[in-house]
Formats: C-alpha cells, sequence, structure tokens
C-alpha cells in the first residue's frame, strides 16, 4: 500500500477530485482521508481546510502493517456505500439547488462543527462550491441582510441559526 491515510482531529476540510475541480467530499472530525485512494493506488485528492482544522496522518503502508490489510478493506467496504450515497447527494444537490441555498447550508455545516464564530474566507466557499466568488459573496450579503449572520474580514458569526436553516437546502 502506498500514500497516507488522515483522521480528522478538527475543523472542516473539502476535498477535491483528481481534476482539482469538483468538490467531492467534505470531511468533519472522526472523518478518515485518504483510504480510498491507498487501497486503489490513485493519486492523493486535494485537501483543502474551509476553517482552521487538524489531522494526523500516517503512511498507509505502516497502518496495513498495524492492523492487517484485510481489516482495512473491511472498513473500506463498510463506508463505501455511505459514501457513494453521499456523492450521489452532493451531485444532485450542485444540480439541482441554487447557489444562494447551497451556499447557507455549507455554512450551516460549518455552523455545526464550529459554533457561532466560523474563520473562513469567501474565496475558500467559492472553491468548495465551486461556483464564483462574486455570487458566493451576493448569497453570504442576503444572509446578512436577512440577519442570518454578521460578516466580517476572514470570519462571519451566525447570529440566527434558524433563519440560515430556512435558506439552506438542508442537503
Ligand atoms: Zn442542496
Amino acid at each position: 500500500m502506498s500514500g497516507r491515510i488522515g483522521f480528522v482531529t478538527r475543523g472542516y476540510l473539502a476535498c477535491f477530485d483528481s481534476s482539482g475541480m469538483a468538490c467531492v467530499a467534505h470531511y468533519a472530525p472522526g472523518a478518515m482521508v485518504g483510504l480510498e485512494c491507498a487501497l486503489t493506488r490513485s493519486p492523493a485528492l486535494r485537501l483543502l481546510p474551509m476553517v482552521e482544522s487538524g489531522w494526523i496522518d500516517l503512511p498507509a503502508s505502516a497502518l496495513s502493517r498495524e492492523m492487517g490489510l484485510e481489516w482495512l478493506e473491511h472498513i473500506f467496504a463498510r463506508h463505501a456505500l455511505g459514501r457513494l450515497a453521499r456523492l450521489q447527494a452532493e451531485a444532485a444537490c450542485n444540480a439541482v439547488h441554487q447557489i444562494p441555498q447551497r451556499t447557507a447550508n455549507l455554512i450551516r455545516r460549518l455552523h455545526e462543527s464550529e459554533g457561532r464564530e466560523i474563520r473562513t474566507t469567501q474565496a475558500i466557499l467559492s472553491q468548495a462550491l465551486g461556483v464564483q466568488r462574486t455570487s458566493v459573496n451576493a448569497a453570504l450579503k442576503a444572509l446578512e441582510r436577512d440577519g442570518a449572520l454578521r460578516l466580517a474580514r476572514g470570519r462571519m458569526q451566525v447570529l440566527d441559526s434558524e433563519k440560515l436553516g430556512r435558506f439552506a437546502c438542508g442537503c
């Protein structure tokens, strides 16, 4: 086995496909990263920390030596259906839901992991959503006008999580 396997300890990460264009997964604390790539010997996916994040990682070969390859494959199989379902849900969300709802939804997720104060930038949000920064900016401004958020440089504060939830698509 090659590559590295990581465990997210804090924060929130977006994961991009090998083209680096499409966000294919989100990782919150507790998520395991890189197992798929290690098992299929495909190149590592790009990770974008959306807020200050932490993870520990170790060589896949060391983990496989300690745990046994069979056990790693067992974990992989157990999570495969869930991952596929999430990927399909994410693709449907991108296709069907509008940018303002998707932006609110992403902030709702970050709020769940970060609490009231979310330290992130519009550039990072737009990358994770795969849309223009100006569209994210317009969506954030609308949320601020409605009293759901307060925006500041490099961070935002959730003022009303119910309002935020009403805007969010809920995917
Ligand atoms: Zn959605």
